[in-house]
């Protein structure tokens, strides 16, 4: 059995990998495990229930078989609009050349294209924009009539049935919700899903209204916001403020907006995020050259770094580990240069998370920054952070210190939540009640761990809920044997 013990040298932020056929056997999912995958993502663009299904009951051999308790988020997709089925598929789309659009999911003719949103012909209007396929294709509206409109090729491409279509600047009504995203709502709540993810978020309530459907289902995922319109970019504050965390989805978001601006967008949703405290994740094409090569570019490189610099907690992969050639290695290079990033936050006081947002507890945030003043003033080996919730160690994560830091609890979903905060590592415990009997546990398994040593200095949280009528307890303990 391989065992995924937390790690003194691991890095601090977060890798959310996307299954697909390049990695799902269990085997080649506890080597992504192994190194450096927290949370996997399961695409409810793809597939059925059946399918998500299968991957999860491999997951939970994952788990069992590393000892890591290895999150899951499923990403719904959202009113992602797509073309419908093609009479002639694919059409080679040159430039210049006139293509229509008529009602209906199924054309009947050449050079006819159709679409999964029915209000399309409704909803577009002559100068409007049609990206087609992640952006590659672009397509501007010449004439319309109701049933039917005529579009000239501006850039040039092969268009598929059910490729992604795009509409920059577009004001649609379409719900922030398909009838499968209930549905995958649903099966996520009886699955346990740790996370889920909603695509297309154009208002606060959009993630609301998720929001509202899980709790009447009694479920605790928490929802992530994809920000990827520029309706979410202008309504961000509030989105950030609904919603548990937050996703940079730059593929779709560097088609809505224009490329040149996604590099300053994702600083802003990262800081806006920061101050908010909202856990945040950059997506999409961060090692994007490592589908085919061992090796990534230098400036894919650069890209993960920066992510990190800008305060994200998280990066994902996406095809790298879903249908690249090398999951594994694509995995073990972000770690990589998220542990040598990490290094320049290593003795830098961090400016963000010393501010509390509304959303915060004065305590827990008084807290848990207090214990990370104390381990960096005494040199402390590890900070541990124990809570039934995970509040705890959300809030302690946000504040981006170096000093290792376990989550500990006896709860396994808060110990999969916390696989997407920010250096928190997760550990598990029977029992959190009595804080003698934590202290000694830990301390004996850390020396067994060969994590500490007689003299080493460590600081314990205990979050809300430990103690009767008490808040948070901090205790510095000094490792005597
Ligand atoms: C994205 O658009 O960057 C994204 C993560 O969403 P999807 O993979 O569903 O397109």
């Amino acid at each position: 059995m391989t065992i995924r013990q937390p790690n003194l040298n691991e890095a601090r932020s977060k890798i959310v990998a996307t299954i697909g056929p390049a990695c799902e056997d269990v085997g080649k999912l506890i080597e992504l495990v192994e190194h450096g995958v927290d949370v996997f993502r399961i695409n409810a663009a793809h597939g059925k229930q059946a399918d998500y299904e299968r991957v999860l009951n491999k997951i939970c051999q994952v788990r069992e078989q590393t000892g890591f308790p290895v999150a899951v988020l499923l990403d719904l997709s959202g009113p992602k609009i797509r073309l419908g089925q093609l009479a002639v598929d694919p059409i080679e789309a040159t430039v210049g050349a006139e293509l229509t659009i008529v009602r209906g999911n199924e054309s009947t003719h050449e050079g006819e294209l159709c679409c999964s949103y029915e209000k399309l012909l409704n909803e577009i209007k002559v100068g409007d924009q049609i990206m087609l396929a992640d952006g590659v294709i672009s397509l501007q509206v010449t004439s319309k009539t109701r049933d039917l409109a005529t579009c000239r090729v501006l850039t040039a491409g092969t268009i598929r049935s059910r490729q992604g279509v795009n509409l920059p600047g577009v004001t649609l009504s379409v719900s922030s919700m398909r009838p499968e995203d209930i549905d995958n709502a649903m099966w996520a709540a009886r699955h346990d899903i740790d996370f889920i993810s909603l695509s297309f978020v154009r208002s606060a309530q959009d993630v609301l209204s998720l929001k509202n459907l899980l709790t009447s289902l009694d479920c605790k995922a928490l929802v992530i916001a994809k920000i990827e319109k520029r309706e979410a970019l202008e309504n961000l504050e509030e989105i950030v403020e609904a919603a548990d965390g937050i996703m940079v989805a730059r593929g779709d978001l560097g088609v809505e907006i224009d490329v040149a601006e996604t590099p300053v967008a994702q600083k802003r949703i990262i800081q806006v995020c920061r101050e908010k405290m909202k856990p945040v994740i950059v997506a999409t094409q961060m090692l994007e050259s490592m589908h085919e090569n061992r090796r990534p570019t230098r400036a894919e490189a650069s890209d993960v770094a920066n992510a990190i610099l800008d305060g994200a907690d998280a990066c994902m992969l996406s095809g790298e580990t879903a249908i690249g050639n090398y999951p594994v290695e694509a995995v073990d290079t972000m770690n990589r240069i998220m542990v040598h990033t990490e290094l320049l936050l290593k003795n830098q006081k961090s400016s963000a998370g010393t501010r509390r947002s509304e959303q915060v507890h004065p305590i827990t945030f008084a807290v848990t920054h207090s214990a990370a003043d104390i381990a960096a003033a005494i040199n402390a080996k590890i900070v541990v952070v124990a809570s039934h919730s995970g509040g705890t160690a959300w809030v302690k994560a946000q504040q981006r210190n170096y000093i290792p830091t376990l989550g500990v609890s006896d709860n396994v979903a808060t110990l999969r939540r916390m696989c997407l905060f920010w250096g928190i590592m997760p550990h598990r415990v029977d029992k959190l009640e009595d804080p003698q009997q934590l202290i000694e546990s830990i301390t004996s398994w850390g020396i067994e761990q060969d994590l500490l040593t007689k003299g080493d200095f460590v600081v314990f949280v205990t979050g809300t809920g430990i103690l009767d009528n008490t808040h948070n307890l901090l205790v510095v303990h000094e490792v005597d044997h």
